[in-house]
């Protein structure tokens, strides 16, 4: 048998994917339906499984098979479904093995203590009380970054985990990039506030009629429901069973029907990508998205770049209409387009615009950094946040709670994730300017609020993948560059230029 082995190994793997796939259920499960008192035994149940996975992945058992199959598969051509295979679980491998198990307890008693810290210490604005658990995270990022290893910086070792492949000296010369070009902007249409009213987005929107309305946008952008759920929560979040299973989740405001669904477009692009890799990968462990700013590519393409564009409205706002007859009575679809793309620089990240966002987001790689290599010490690190946001954004916030304590990416340690959100965008951009250009009838489907081509080119050219291929090949492959800057400063300066009626911006 050639592929006695790999068959084996895969087998194995598949297994491991199934208790993973029975975690995230009961994760879903906690989130969604669960009742108050049974989270105990629910968490109780969850660690259960992933110490039953984390066993099974990391005993000698399967480092010998892994071993006999990379042996067998030799040959393999590089971009084959058994090469691709290996290499990802030989990478997995390796790196667990970095981690002693007395690490691994530690790092968890230390962002949980910190988590929980940061829950209480953001409500109370007490940076003060969370400043000892930041300094812990911040040692355990760097002792992690140490166990890693790294070749020029720090940074890279934790960066790697979230963005395989992606050096920080790349990330800062792009970010550096979109700052230099998206600051005059920024500027320029603070001077022209006023120009656009979104009073329109603040009344009182029915949550039966919103629910319908997920439904119909979600459906509208190719989610597909045969395989797929939409839940409730009040952090949306998508999950993965598998292709055939995706769900997605949102949350409703009453009073502000454009955050629910902007939501849902926002998870059915994370689960399009997940349903659409190829059925060959599905269970095995490059059947899942290949980092978190290829994840987030997805999500914000479909959110902004399509949901947030005229030509979706021009075909879908008579929908809307029917879902708020009175809400949007006498509303053109020119207003309601400009509403749905007010920029205003905003103290809190998630909720920022399109434009500002990012800002939201160099700020925080920087000041990540800046502690990891101990150029910035924690008990700094509010009054650097403030002259950060002053220098980007011309804002301040007047408490921690509005500022340094928002969210809880540094108590989970999670220092290199941040920068993942805007390489998301970055990665949109560009995704559908090669698409626009390998596909002319993108333009025109979309202009009629079609994304049935887009979709496909999706598929073809990131879905099907699933993990074959780290991020920067990935983006090599679909759109024969390397990242850049470019295809998302154009969008912006062209969308928001026509928007805010600016010419000759930066
Ligand atoms: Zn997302």
């Amino acid at each position: 048998m050639l592929n006695a082995h790999y068959e084996t190994l895969l087998e194995k793997l598949k297994t491991i994917t199934d208790v993973e796939k029975a975690l995230a259920v009961l994760d879903w499960d906690r989130e969604t339906n669960m009742p108050e008192q049974g989270i105990a035994g629910r968490t109780r149940q969850i660690s259960t499984l992933s110490e039953i996975a984390h066993r099974m992945f990391t005993g000698n058992e399967l480092g010998d098979l892994l071993a006999a199959a990379e042996n067998e598969q030799q040959d393999a051509p590089y971009d084959s479904d058994e090469a691709s295979m290996l290499r990802n679980v030989r990478r997995d491998y390796d790196e667990q093995a970095l981690f002693t198990p007395e690490f691994v307890r530690r790092r968890s008693e230390i962002t949980g203590a910190a988590g929980a810290a940061w829950a209480a210490c953001r409500q109370k604005n007490d940076f003060a009380g969370f400043r000892p658990h930041l300094e812990a995270a911040v040692a355990l990022a760097q002792e992690t970054a140490e166990i890693y290893g790294y070749t020029d910086e720090k940074y890279d070792a934790l960066l790697d985990k979230y963005e395989r492949g992606m050096k920080t000296a790349d990330v800062r010369r792009i970010f550096d990039e979109v700052k230099t070009q998206t600051v005059p902007l920024i500027q320029a249409i603070a001077e022209h506030q006023g120009a656009i009213d979104d009073s329109v987005l603040a009344q009182d929107f029915p949550v039966a009629a919103q629910r319908a309305m997920c439904h119909y946008a979600a459906q509208s952008l190719g989610y597909d429901f045969s395989r797929g759920h939409l839940g409730e929560v009040h952090h949306p979040f998508s999950t993965s069973f598998g292709r055939n299973d995706v769900r997605i989740t949102t949350r409703f405001a009453p009073e502000y029907a454009v955050s629910s669904l902007f939501a849902t477009m926002h998870e059915a692009g994370h689960a399009m990508y997940e349903q659409g890799i190829a059925e060959a990968l599905d269970g095995t462990p490059v059947g899942k998205g290949t980092s978190s700013g290829i994840h987030e590519s997805q999500s914000r393409l479909f959110e902004n770049q399509v949901g947030r564009s005229l030509g979706y409205w021009q075909a879908h706002f008579e929908e809307l209409q029917r879902h708020f007859p009175s809400q949007l009575q006498g509303v053109s679809v020119e207003q309601f387009y400009r509403a749905i793309n007010k920029v205003q620089p905003s103290l809190i990240r998630v909720e920022a615009d399109e434009l500002t966002y990012n800002m939201h987001i160099i700020l925080r790689f920087e000041l990540e950094q800046a502690l990891i290599n101990s150029d910035l010490k924690v008990a700094d690190l509010p009054a650097a946040w403030r002259e950060k946001m002053q220098q980007l954004l011309g804002v301040m916030p007047e408490t921690d709670s509005k500022g340094v304590l928002q969210d809880i990416h540094w108590s989970m340690a999670a220092f290199g994730y941040f920068p993942t959100y805007t390489l998301g965008n970055l990665y949109a951009a560009q995704f559908m300017a090669a698409a626009r250009q390998q596909d002319a009838r993108i333009e025109s489907d979309l202009a009629r609020g079609d994304t049935g081509t887009l979709l496909a080119w999706l598929r073809d050219n990131i879905h099907r993948h699933g993990s074959k291929f780290d991020a920067p090949e990935l983006c090599q492959r679909a759109t024969g560059e390397t990242l850049s800057a470019e295809p998302f400063v154009h969008y912006v300066r062209q969308k928001f230029g026509a928007l805010y009626g600016l010419h000759n911006v930066g």
